[in-house]
């Protein structure tokens, strides 16, 4: 069956174009992703392959999954073409609208981003790039985190090295800005922080101009007050480096007590500054979990919000609120994403036999296959569509 009514590109990622599409089986508008230039080295052909086994191996409600992956158009094919649920906007385009945010909203939203997170970190998964625009919102408020195009497995071996090229810079914790070498899920739990500071204040927390007014900027708000360093472009000689070393070293291991947050936002009560001075911690040890987190009592609302109205794992019963036994309120997956067989790929061709083979395994149930129409009035179009930004040259393993 052919993919006829394409219909108009609503995104452009790092790593792919997005269109609202509608799927002829079912009449249902769903998103059609094109991930162009799959095989132009082998970085970008093993982090599209693990980008699509992830889609198609989640299944959480706060998490965009594959509904489809559709075969290649061409022979040998270049472009590979992935149908997910579709959304109706995202985060950063709610953030900066006019459109009123209740605290019923900011907790509802908060509490998905956190269950959603807490699923990837359940699989061991490390998103990575945690931030508004990869968080997809329904007009029913419900939310599905997206974009993996930077995700990857926890390193379990503290002397492997990984990229700091990573998480985009206003969300990147400071472990990161400062070098680490290995990192873990904490990183994304302080993306989970600024976003909820940018929620409260409708404005970005660490708005900086580089890497290093980044790192300033974050010192400033969580070291010593006393020793507020002046926002740079760039340390311009080592003493100065030094120095500010000596600064960042001297951060308090432990978190900063909520006062610290009350300023950022007009509105701010003492439970929400509580959660900030919780996710926003100078020390990756001591940030918390998204486990922890979500036992929070700023989220007792949103949870039960989320599980009255908008979830699939609850229903009511005539006493109330009752909840589906085989479910937790935040479940994790029964298995964790399992990445070993990047060990076989040690060429662009090995990985687009890899990728062929996981298409023609993907099980199509009891529903007709599909497959782009190259005669449709806009396929010209969606096929010249390209991606807004390059991508990173940086190895999908680190
Ligand atoms: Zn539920």
């Amino acid at each position: 069956m052919n993919m006829v009514d394409i219909d108009k590109p609503i995104g452009y990622g790092a790593f792919g174009v997005v269109w609202a599409v509608k799927d002829p089986r079912d009449g249902k508008q769903v998103a059609l992703k094109k991930m162009p230039n799959v095989f132009h080295n082998i970085m970008s052909a093993k982090r599209v392959l693990r980008e699509l086994k992830m889609l198609c191996y989640f299944n959480h409600e706060n998490v965009l999954s594959a509904v489809d992956v559709l075969p290649p158009v061409d022979s040998p094919y270049e472009e590979m073409y992935v149908i997910t649920q579709l959304m109706h906007t995202d985060l950063h385009k709610i953030i900066v609208s006019q459109q009123p945010l209740t605290s019923d909203h900011l907790r509802l939203f908060l509490y998905q981003i956190l269950r959603g997170l807490k699923y990837l970190h359940g699989a061991h998964i490390l998103h990575r790039d945690v931030k508004p625009g990869n968080l997809l919102i329904n007009s029913d408020c419900r939310l599905k985190i997206c974009d993996f195009g930077l995700a990857r497995l926890e390193e379990p071996d503290q002397s492997k090295y990984m990229t700091q090229e990573v998480v985009t810079q206003y969300y990147r914790a400071p472990e990161l800005l400062l070098g680490a070498r290995h990192y873990g899920a904490a990183v994304d739990i302080w993306s989970v922080g600024c976003i909820f500071a940018e929620l409260l204040a409708r404005r970005i927390l660490f708005q900086a101009n580089s890497p290093v007014a980044q790192i300033d900027m974050i010192y400033n708000l969580l070291g010593d007050r006393k020793t507020a360093v002046p926002l740079s472009q760039s340390s311009s000689n080592s003493r100065d480096r030094q120095s500010r070393a000596q600064l960042y070293k001297s951060v308090s291991r432990l978190p900063a007590p909520p006062s610290t947050f009350y300023h950022l936002a007009p509105h701010m009560t003492h439970e929400s500054a509580h959660l900030l001075s919780r996710l926003l911690v100078w020390n990756p040890e001591k940030r918390v979990s998204c486990t922890e987190a979500l036992r929070h009592v700023y989220l007792r609302e949103g949870r039960l919000r989320y599980h009255t109205s908008l979830c699939r794992c609850c229903f009511i019963a005539a006493d109330g609120i009752r909840h589906a036994s085989e479910h937790e309120f935040e479940p994790v997956p029964d298995r964790v994403f399992n990445d070993s067989y990047e060990d076989q790929l040690h060429s662009v061709e090995d990985v687009r036999n890899a990728v062929t083979e996981f298409i023609n395994s993907q099980p199509c149930g009891r529903k007709v296959p599909l497959r782009i129409n190259p005669d449709s009035v806009v396929f010209p179009r969606f096929v010249a569509s390209t991606v807004a930004h390059s991508q990173p040259a940086t190895s999908p393993n680190a």
